[in-house]
């Protein structure tokens, strides 16, 4: 469990993750497999509507959620079920401590629960006395390693065949050989004992269905079922988000969790209790059963405008699976109880600002938990809720109040920037880097040669650009430079502008324009990241534009996404606004599908050619096709193993946390490297500035460019 309170200490317990040899390689090999399961099991399936269908499902359930618990207490009371509501955690705790007394319980039983982690039932249950053993075969390993889980599905992803046999070893003084199967068997014949002789079982619930007050638990090894009937006394506990109008509802659910969890159709036991059953030995033969729902801060949760949809959440830890930051450091560094993008924010509702202040900063922003999402839920956007709540709260770091306050002053940003142009000549030693830049700035930035600010940013040279509008313009296009493109790369501007000049498109560049704003969101600045959002929709005269067009996917995906929300409160923006998002394009769909690019265009050449797919072009704008077509007509395009996994820059998060940006990049340019293309190509000047510097560094023989600089090279 992650509890580091300060940066510099979480940075080490990362760096101490990132030196776990076994544990990267387990988590590699996971996540390749893991996305290739999941795109088989959803073949021929309309994914997009199952998750809509979890989501609609959900929410109607959180609205209703103080209905659905006083109907599902009623009908689970009429079969003889004991139904309790706990507000916290330690309420629920002791319920269930004094339930075990009165009931002269000493052994008890458990299947794995998610919502029991989150009350650290066990160790209460311990302290009390009790004999506690878990019988999922994960959760078993790690109760005896005294650890928390690493995933909410498979607790002990993290640890190798090797070292369970030595466990095994220690706890049977018997010596056992790695063999998975024969691990397996040990851990089955060891467990059948406690399940013989408990008085207790201790569920979970992954849904209640209020029309009826039945239970539902997924499982794979069947522990769940002999836990939930063998003992004579079972307590089920369970969230209030796990409430469910009825079967149907909850069907949904089961059709897409094992699914997304692992890539299987159906989990190999879908156990249903509704009402005590049959318990010879026990008064009127009954079962004693007592079901304990959680509130925990879920009802109020239920009631927070933004970050209330989290309680769709189904407990499948996808978000987990595909996060580029979990895969590096597992989840005892990327969660407290719950892991990976949802538990970043669970954290925060369940356990408190302090366990979650460090790690909600440990996000790349790079959008693949929402992409997956089995319930729909903007994991990020809600991640930068939180991280602008703790500003609040706690008042924000210097840093980022000074950078806030530099970006929502576009002449003092601007005038800065222009002064670094002159101050930064002794130390680039004449070339595009930043070649002696004083160690305290260098810092953790040593796997990254860092790009030196143009000689002339594009503003400067846009009276000439704009010479070559066309006469008879076929449309008309504004640009939005974005800072990195106007004041670091503004050869990418120049190269975009040609090709679409030349297919009769007449450019305008707004001079109010600014940096869009991305940055200070992604740091909690909320203020600031408003009053850049202002001041762009400002800056463009929409109504005069077919299109407004970045070369920079993260701006274009921040100004659709983010500023309605942003601005929301402004009534007078919001017309000018929805023009904006509806305008706004990206290079590659504009080039494609309105320019009409084609391979009759490019004198095809023999260079092999690669390609990054920036995560806010893939995920965030859903484009993929546009500039793999383009490539393919200009080049010999040769696709490199996992494009569209993120290359670590994540703007401040690559200062922030540079050993993980630095993992990040690595696999990014083996890859780049295993494509055997001389050229990568991206269409995001963050994504170039990370892969070139990257590249730079380690020597190799890539050339990396923005695809427009490729395609401008290829032009008849
Ligand atoms: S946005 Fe990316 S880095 Fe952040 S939690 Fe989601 S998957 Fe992980
Ligand atoms: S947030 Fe979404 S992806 Fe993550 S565990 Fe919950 S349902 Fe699954």
């Amino acid at each position: 469990m992650q509890t580091a309170s300060n940066l510099k200490e979480y940075r080490k317990e990362l760096q101490e993750a990132l030196d776990n040899e076994f544990l990267r390689t387990a988590m590699d090999k996971f996540a390749v497999a893991y996305k290739s399961n999941v795109n088989n099991v959803f073949a021929g399936l309309d994914r997009k509507a199952m998750i809509a269908e979890v989501a609609a499902a959900k929410d109607a359930a959180i609205q209703n959620q103080e209905a659905l618990f006083a109907e599902f207490k009623a009908n689970a009371e009429k079969n003889g079920v004991h139904v309790h509501l706990a507000r916290t955690a330690q309420e629920a705790n002791e319920l269930i401590a004094s339930i075990a007394k009165e009931n002269n319980c000493k052994r008890i039983i458990k299947s794995k629960s998610m919502t029991a982690e989150e009350t650290l039932l066990n160790h209460v249950l311990e302290d009390a006395g009790f004999e506690v053993v878990e019988t999922d075969l994960g959760e078993w390993i790690i109760q005896m390693r005294h650890e928390g889980p690493t995933h909410m599905v498979m607790p002990a992803i993290h640890l190798s065949r090797h070292q369970v046999a030595e466990l095994f070893t220690s706890v049977t003084k018997e010596q056992q050989s790695d063999d998975i199967q024969k691990l397996v068997k040990v851990a089955r014949r060891q467990l059948r004992r406690y399940f013989a002789e408990a008085d207790m079982g201790v569920t979970g619930a992954n849904f209640a269905l209020a029309d009826s007050g039945t239970i539902g638990i997924c499982c794979n090894e069947g522990n769940a079922r002999l836990t939930m009937t063998l003992p004579r006394v079972h307590v089920a506990i369970c969230g209030l988000d796990k409430l469910a109008a009825s079967l149907n509802d909850a069907l949904k659910v089961v059709k897409i969790l094992p699914r997304n969890a692992t890539g299987q159709a159906i989990t190999s036991y879908v156990n249903m209790v509704t009402g005590a059953n049959e318990c010879k030995g026990n008064p009127e033969d009954k079962k004693i059963m007592h079901i304990v729902f959680l509130d925990n801060g879920r009802s109020a949760l239920a009631k927070d405008p933004v970050c209330g949809e989290v309680l769709r959440c189904v407990r499948c830890g996808a978000c987990a699976n595909v996060c580029p930051v979990y895969r590096l450091v597992g989840g005892h560094q990327m969660g407290h109880i719950y892991i990976g993008a949802v538990g970043l924010i669970l954290t925060y509702f369940f356990h408190g600002r302090e366990k979650a202040k460090q790690l909600i900063q440990n996000c790349i922003n790079c959008g693949a938990c929402k992409d997956i999402c089995a319930a729909g839920i903007d994991l990020p956007a809600i991640i930068q809720e939180i991280r602008a709540r703790l500003n609040e709260e706690e008042g924000a770091p210097i840093e980022s109040t000074l950078l806030g306050k530099v970006l929502a002053n576009r002449k003092l940003f601007h005038t800065l920037l222009r002064f670094g142009r002159y101050a930064q000549k002794p130390i680039t030693g004449n070339t595009p880097y930043l070649r002696h830049l004083p160690q305290m700035f260098m810092r953790g930035q040593e796997f990254r040669a860092l790009p030196a600010l143009a000689p002339k940013p594009f503003r400067d040279i846009w009276d000439e650009v704009k010479r070559n509008n066309p006469v008879q313009p076929k449309l008309r296009v504004a640009l939005f430079a974005g800072c990195a493109q106007d004041f670091i790369y503004p050869e990418q501007l120049v190269a975009a502008a040609k090709l679409m000049q030349a297919k009769g498109a007449a450019l305008e560049f707004p001079m109010g324009q600014s940096c869009c704003g991305l940055p200070v969101q992604m740091m909690g600045e909320r203020k600031a990241a408003e009053d850049v959002a202002q001041m762009n929709v400002h800056a463009f005269d929409v109504a005069k534009y077919d299109y407004i067009v970045s070369m920079c996917a993260s701006c274009s995906s921040h100004i659709k996404h983010s500023y309605p929300s942003l601005l929301k409160g402004q009534p007078s923006e919001q017309v000018a606004v929805q023009q904006m998002v509806d305008k706004m394009t990206d290079f590659s769909s504009l080039l494609h599908d309105v320019l009409g690019y084609t391979e009759d265009d490019f004198k095809k050449g023999q260079e092999a050619v690669t390609y990054h797919a920036p995560c806010h072009l893939c995920r965030g704008l859903g484009v993929t096709k546009q500039p793999r077509d383009l490539i393919a007509a200009a080049a010999d395009y040769k696709p490199s193993a996992e494009e569209d996994v993120c290359c670590g820059f994540g703007g401040s998060y690559s200062i922030k946390f540079p050993e993980m940006s630095s993992a990040t990049l690595k696999r990014k340019l083996d890859n780049m490297e295993a494509s055997g293309a001389s050229v990568l190509v991206t269409d995001c000047p963050g994504c170039v500035m990370q892969i070139r510097g990257g590249a730079e560094k380690r020597g190799s023989k890539v050339k990396v460019q923005h695809l427009a600089e490729l395609l401008v090279s290829k032009m008849k």
